[in-house]
Formats: C-alpha cells, sequence, structure tokens
C-alpha cells in the first residue's frame, strides 16, 4: 500500500506551528487537536523542523516548567526525515524504526503534503491484514 492511497483516506492536512510559538502553546495545539508532534515551519510554509510531545517532556525534565515559556525553535528536531507519496507504508514503518520516532511528513514538490503517524500506519496495516485474511479464506472456500 503506498502513502498516497492512505492519504487520500486519511486527508492531506498538516498541523503546524511557527517557530517562535513557545511549547506552551505548542502543548494547547496539541491537546486540542488530539495529536503528537506540529511541524515547524515559516511564515511561507517551508518545514523548518519538528516538535513532538516527547520534545517538550524531555525540555520539562532538563530545565523545569520555565521551559514551557521557550520557543518552539529552540527544542524542535531540525534534520527532519520526510518520505515521498509513492513510498510504501512498509517503508514508512521502516524508517520510524530506524529513527525511532511516530511522525514522518510527506513532501511533494519539495513542499509539505501531508503527515502519517504511527497511528494511522497501524490503523492501515490493520486494515490492509484483514483484506488479506478475507481474501485468503475466499480463496480456500473455493477450492
Ligand atoms: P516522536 O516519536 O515522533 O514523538 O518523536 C521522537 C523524537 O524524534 C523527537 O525528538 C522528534 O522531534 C523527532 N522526530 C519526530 N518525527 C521525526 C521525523 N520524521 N524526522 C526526524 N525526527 C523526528
Amino acid at each position: 500500500m503506498t502513502i498516497a492511497r492512505i492519504l487520500a483516506t486519511k486527508g492531506r492536512e498538516v498541523i503546524t506551528a511557527q517557530p517562535h510559538r513557545t511549547l506552551l502553546e505548542i502543548c494547547e495545539i496539541l491537546a486540542s487537536r488530539r495529536i503528537g508532534a506540529v511541524v515547524i515551519v515559516d511564515a511561507r510554509g517551508k518545514m523548518l523542523g519538528i516538535l513532538s510531545e516527547r520534545d517538550i517532556v524531555r525540555a520539562i525534565g532538563e530545565r523545569g516548567a520555565q521551559a514551557l515559556d521557550d520557543p518552539a525553535s529552540s527544542h524542535m528536531t531540525t534534520e527532519v526525515v520526510t518520505i515521498a507519496e509513492e513510498e510504501t507504508l512498509l517503508a514508512t514503518v521502516e524508517r520510524m524504526n530506524i529513527g525511532r520516532f511516530r511522525h514522518m511528513p510527506i513532501m511533494k514538490d519539495g513542499r509539505l503534503n501531508g503527515l502519517i503517524s504511527i497511528g494511522d500506519v497501524v490503523k492501515f496495516r490493520l486494515a490492509e491484514m484483514e483484506r488479506e485474511q478475507s481474501a485468503l479464506r475466499e480463496y480456500i472456500a473455493t477450492v
């Protein structure tokens, strides 16, 4: 299954924030949107980094609650691993596993064009397995 197929069902909206936003503001976005990471972009929408709940926990663990006033730019990951929509679900999981992260922005023509989380991966892989299983059952019933 390709990423493009997943995005056709899931949609291509990516929740973003600008780098001057504080960690507290990012927490509010994560909580209200029920997500685990935001992509940090400049005013023109160019991706600058990614900031996940794990970065916020790490910042608070190291600096205490005052870290909540820090800008997102101080704690985001700037070397973002991305994937093209022509790639497969399997390739995405492999890269997430190697990098030990749970969010993967999708790029198209150099622009942000979707995001897949580990939750999406599990949901779509389970659906795929169910389809494979019922196809196999149907096949066995006919032989
Ligand atoms: P996560 O598991 O996605 O909450 O992220 C764990 C760590 O990896 C955090 O430091 C994130 O900023 C970073 N991270 C998340 N997604 C990516 C990605 N696609 N490429 C590089 N780093 C990432």
